[in-house]
């Protein structure tokens, strides 16, 4: 089934959650670049989806080679403009929000997450030059990652360092005014690709002893060794390398000591892409499974055949995929928009976080439900759902497993200030009191009782009073959208569910207080 862009989805969640009250966002520009888009999605980049699947990459002589058809479609994304779409003008870029990337990355994600993985760190290395480059380093590389002369990659795990970057050994050591760079770094997405001449490598490395204090970031550019490229579940198409550098001539980006921060900046671009991959393929599961359901005759109701999606049981689980798809992409949406706004960074690190670990397993879990809604169809590749699956699968795990994410909304976010904001967020939404209350006894729990312990639950109770608040601006605002009987129908499907949810998780924190 062709891909197609829940545009009207993204639309009407935006303006739903406020996007229109941004001094920068404009509805009417908002949907013709993303219909602009969304036509090269559906021509470009979703038509070579399934042969970079089956054909993956290759390491060839010590460099990557694409599949079929990817240059091409890069060649064009490039040409178009779109990987300057969020640069400054200054540099050749078109000055546009992060809400607009947002919009053009779940379309793009939704059409090939895998050419998405490695085109899409080029706006976080931009910004990340914007806040800690030197004016050569600018004008050096922003021009080169707009006009598609590089792609940007961000060096952190080693084989012992995944979650633990204090353990990272990559060292760097001052050479003639420049540095140079020792060590290897495994997983690296786009480590090297034949879809530009150079590449910009973002790396962490080692310059002193002092654990993630002795962590500084530096730029790496040209080609590096390649020793592999991994062979994984899904995202074939997207060259996961192990790469070597060995007295690799490197420049300090930031001072010294303060990579982490530095990488920071890339890494909360990412996380927020991260969330609207699991949003994208929940959005293509309940395409799928949507249209398979309306199409299928099986079995009899009240002496007539039936559609699947006449029988109940298929009907709530197509609403479930669809409320996943739409209520992940609204607590994403909350965190662009305040990203957009940047007055509260406790809150954007909490909503970051809360977008990321909802959003992969809504990705998953869509998938999966998608698969039993086509039934033997949906376990065979013809509709192209074990693809979804395969690739949404890896969105729990990179850019913060999502037990490492859960963890920090419940020690750094109370420390932070992000869950007290968070609170008033909810009260600015309009929660009921029985959500604020639910939420304020949430936070009590987890001051009371073991942070780390109780983390799962406090995420959970978290994402259910938002899911809850969430589906009352949808159904109140159904009438916006193109289909509003759809969107209060799963509005009303979910709130029921969230604040069941919610209860329970509050139920099991008490218990684990006592
Ligand atoms: C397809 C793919 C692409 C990737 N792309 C990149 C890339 O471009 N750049 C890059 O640098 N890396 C990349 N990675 C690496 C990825 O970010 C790591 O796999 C991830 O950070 C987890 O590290 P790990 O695999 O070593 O797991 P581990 O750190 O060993 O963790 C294993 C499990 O233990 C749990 N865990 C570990 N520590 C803790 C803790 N302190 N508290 C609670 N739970 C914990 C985690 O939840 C996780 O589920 C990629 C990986 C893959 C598979």
């Amino acid at each position: 089934m062709e891909f197609r862009a829940p545009l009207e989805d993204i639309l009407f969640t935006l303006s739903a959650l406020g996007a229109d009250r941004l001094d920068h966002y404009d509805a009417d520009l908002t949907r013709e670049i993303g219909e602009h888009f969304g036509r090269f999605a559906t021509d470009v980049l979703a038509p070579i989806n399934a042969i970079g699947d089956a054909q993956g990459c290759r390491l060839e002589n010590g460099r990557v080679r694409m599949p079929q058809g990817f240059k091409e479609a890069f060649d064009q994304l490039a040409a178009d403009g779109w990987q300057g779409l969020t640069a400054p003008e200054d540099f050749g870029g078109q000055g546009q929000s992060h809400i607009m990337l947002g919009v053009t990355s779940e379309i793009f994600s939704g059409a090939n997450h895998a050419l998405q993985m490695v085109t899409g760190l080029v706006p976080g290395a931009i910004r990340t030059l914007l806040t800690f480059g030197t004016e050569d380093q600018k004008s050096a590389y922003i021009p080169k990652l707009i006009d598609g002369t590089m792609l940007a990659t961000m060096c952190l795990t080693e084989p012992n360092a995944g979650s633990d970057l204090a353990r990272i050994r990559t060292r760097a050591v001052p050479s003639g005014g420049a540095w140079k760079i020792t060590g290897e770094k495994i997983f690296i997405s786009g480590g090297d690709q034949d879809l530009t001449d150079d590449i910009f490598h973002l790396v962490l490395a080692r310059t002193s002893d002092d654990g993630l204090k002795g962590l500084s970031l530096f730029i790496v550019t040209g080609r590096v060794s390649v020793t592999r490229i991994e062979e994984k579940m899904g995202l074939h198409a997207s060259p996961t390398c192990q790469i070597v550098f060995d007295e690799t001539n490197a420049e300090l980006i930031g001072s010294e000591g303060q990579g982490l921060i530095a990488m920071f900046t890339m890494m909360n671009h990412a996380r927020i892409d991260v969330a609207l991959q699991g949003v994208a393929h929940a959005a293509r599961a309940f395409d799928l499974a949507n249209a398979y359901a309306h199409d299928r005759v099986q079995g009899q109701i009240n002496g007539s055949d039936a559609r699947l999606i006449d029988h109940d049981d298929v009907r709530r689980m197509v609403d479930d995929i669809d409320a996943l798809a739409l209520m992940s992409r609204g607590i994403a949406h909350l965190a662009m928009i305040e990203l957009e706004r940047g007055d509260k960074p406790a809150l954007i690190e909490f909503l970051t976080s809360m977008a990321k670990v909802f959003g992969s397993e809504a990705g998953i879990r869509a998938a999966e439900t998608g698969m039993q809604v086509l039934g033997g169809y949906g376990y065979l590749t013809e509709y192209g759902l074990d693809q979804t699956y395969r690739d949404a699968r890896i969105t729990a795990i990179y850019e913060g497993a999502n037990g490492i994410h859960t963890r920090t909304l419940a020690t750094r976010g109370i420390k932070s200030g992000g869950a007290e904001a968070f609170g008033q967020l909810l009260q600015d939404l309009g929660a009921s009191q029985d959500s604020q209350e639910r939420w304020a006894q949430a936070v009590e729990y987890v001051q009371r009782g073991s942070a780390t312990h109780m983390a799962p639950y406090f995420y959970q109770v978290a994402a259910q009073v938002l899911v809850s608040v969430l589906s009352h601006h949808y159904e109140a605002q159904a009438d916006t959208h193109p289909d509003p009987d759809r969107i209060r129908r799963v509005a009303r499907h979910v709130c029921v569910h969230a604040d069941a949810e919610a209860t329970k998780g509050i139920f099991i924190m008490n218990a684990l207080c006592a």
